[in-house]
């Protein structure tokens, strides 16, 4: 797996393999996947393209698993857990490093995305003793009513590239401390952080075989047989809006519990009232933040006319000053993901100057020594953007900030919910309490007063309306998404029949 005195979560270590049933394993058709490095734009390791065989495979070892894990006993469940939670502490700086070459996460990036991990996994850790049955009384003479919460059984992870590591860990770490056993397929674009990562640490902190398995390989080959498999009890998607629609379809025909978490097309209101400058500090981190690749950044700007100008002026400086480059220096920037990304996002910058914006800053690459066809996009401030503008209507997932005037809270707030998203936004509006009234009219799962939209605590329910999701995220939410009740009477007497 590693050569002798190279540590297993190097990317320079075997992930050429699938986690099956406690085993490595190679594809069943031996191919690979290259996986690069945005910064470099270099071929750093290459994962196993796995096949249909491969995820029955899987399917079959998880199912196995679960009927001895699902009666293992919430104490040993709890440490398992918490033997992740030491794994990742241990190998934390490594796990950095890996999120820096496979997605270009700069340092700040990879911190944080250990820091929310561990969050989750302390919350799941607490889960099995919570994890509690009910009684009921009965109208019928000489009945008692059990409701027992049971594991559901095999749980599917599906996981974007954005956030592999955490994102991941959000629904692996709850499923299997609830008692089931998983089933993790992670991004192409993130085949370690978001899952062969996740194998290595189960097999550190010893998770009985099967319980844990992950198989790498092309959504567009192998997803829909992973969203529909007949073994699959509940499908736990976190991606995109048009192919979480498609996998909570195959889902919801195999009468699999889908729970979606998908995009966003997020708006940070800043009234007359607000404070410029905390609004500004808030919306260059809420709007720069890993490029801007966070389903919950700020995807428009709402500021009303009178602070415009100052807005825009603001904004434009602080974007300008932010260094972008390869996540392997000190920036504050680093690449986009890949090629398709970027010009999809460039595409939109290009579209909404054409429709009447300002280009302030931005809208452009970064060139990058020795890297051919950079993917470092400059942060990007557009001005007079409207609400019907590429780069505003489409979730852009990128380091662009189109700022939209209003003239009354009325109007931004029609403007906020008009999206099909509503996952999450930000107010500024001075006083916390007239925040707070803006932030009950705005459609959407979360929403953040005198901040901006990046705010994810294990402990606190987090989800999407509209088509940003359905289910519950986060503590015992996700909990419910997992387990199921099972209703057992007991009639202590005999019972009287009508005939
Ligand atoms: P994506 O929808 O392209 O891919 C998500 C996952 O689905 C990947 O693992 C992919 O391989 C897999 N997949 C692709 N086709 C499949 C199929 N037919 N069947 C099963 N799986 C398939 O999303 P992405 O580009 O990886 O991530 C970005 C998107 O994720 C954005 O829209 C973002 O808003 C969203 N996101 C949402 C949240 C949230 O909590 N709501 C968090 C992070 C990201």
């Amino acid at each position: 797996m590693a050569l002798e005195g190279q540590s297993p979560y190097s990317i320079d270590a075997d992930w050429n393999n699938l986690y099956i049933g406690g085993e490595w394993r190679e594809s069943e058709s031996g191919e690979t996947i290259p996986v690069e490095d945005p910064s470099t734009r270099e071929t750093v390791t290459h994962v196993a393209s796995g096949t249909e065989a491969d995820v029955d495979a899987a399917y079959e070892a998880a199912v196995e698993a679960q009927a001895e894990w699902g009666e293992t006993p919430p104490a040993q469940r709890e440490q398992l857990v918490q033997g992740l939670i030491h794994a990742l502490d241990e190998h934390s700086e490594e796990i950095i490093e890996l999120i820096t070459t496979e997605i270009g996460g700069i340092h700040g990036v990879g911190e944080t995305s250990i820091q929310i991990t561990q969050d989750h996994l302390a919350e799941a850790a607490t889960l099995p003793r919570r994890m509690k049955g009910e009684t009921a009384a009965s109208n019928i003479p000489g009945k008692e009513n059990i409701v027992y919460r049971e594991p559901e059984g095999v749980v599917t992870v599906i996981s974007p590239w954005n956030f592999p590591l955490n994102l991941t860990a959000r629904a692996l770490a709850p499923a299997v401390a609830a008692g089931n056993s998983v089933v993790v397929k992670p991004s192409t674009d993130a085949p370690i952080i978001g899952g062969l990562v996740w194998a290595r640490l189960a097999e550190e902190a010893g998770f009985p075989d099967g319980v844990i398995n992950v198989v790498t390989g092309r959504g567009s080959e192998i997803g829909d047989h992973i969203a529909s498999h007949p073994d699959s009890d509940v499908v736990a998607f976190t991606g995109s809006t048009e192919v979480g629609q498609h996998v909570a379809g195959l889902a919801a025909e195999n009468l699999a519990v889908p729970a979606m978490e998908l995009g966003g097309n997020n708006a940070h209101i800043v009234t007359a009232e607000a404070d410029v400058d905390q609004a500004i500090d808030s919306a260059v981190f809420g709007s720069f933040i890993h490029q801007g690749q966070v389903c919950i950044s700020i995807n428009r700007h709402i500021v009303h006319e009178s602070i415009y100008d100052e807005y825009v002026e603001k904004l434009t400086a602080r974007a300008e000053a932010l260094p972008a480059g390869s996540a392997h220096d000190d920036v504050v920037l680093g690449p986009i993901i890949n090629e398709s990304q970027r010009d999809q996002m460039l595409g939109y910058v290009e579209e909404t100057i054409e429709a009447g914006a300002t280009l302030e800053t931005g809208g452009e690459t970064v060139d990058l020594d020795g890297v051919d066809d950079s993917l470092v996009v400059r942060p990007t401030v557009l001005s007079e953007a409207t609400n019907d503008m590429a780069a505003s209507c489409n979730e852009h997932f990128g380091p662009i900030a189109p700022v939209i005037p209003f003239s009354d809270v009325d109007e931004a707030i029609e403007m906020a919910n008009d999206t099909e998203y509503g996952l999450a936004g930000s107010v500024h509006a001075g006083d916390i309490g007239a925040g707070l009234q803006i932030a009950k009219r705005i459609d959407s799962g979360n929403i953040h007063v005198n901040d901006q939209g990046i705010n994810d605590e294990a402990h606190v329910p987090f989800s999407g309306t509209k088509a940003s999701g359905i289910g519950g995220y986060n503590s015992t939410d996700f909990l419910d998404e997992v387990t199921e009740k099972k209703w057992i009477s007991l009639q202590h007497e005999p019972r009287e029949y009508p005939f």
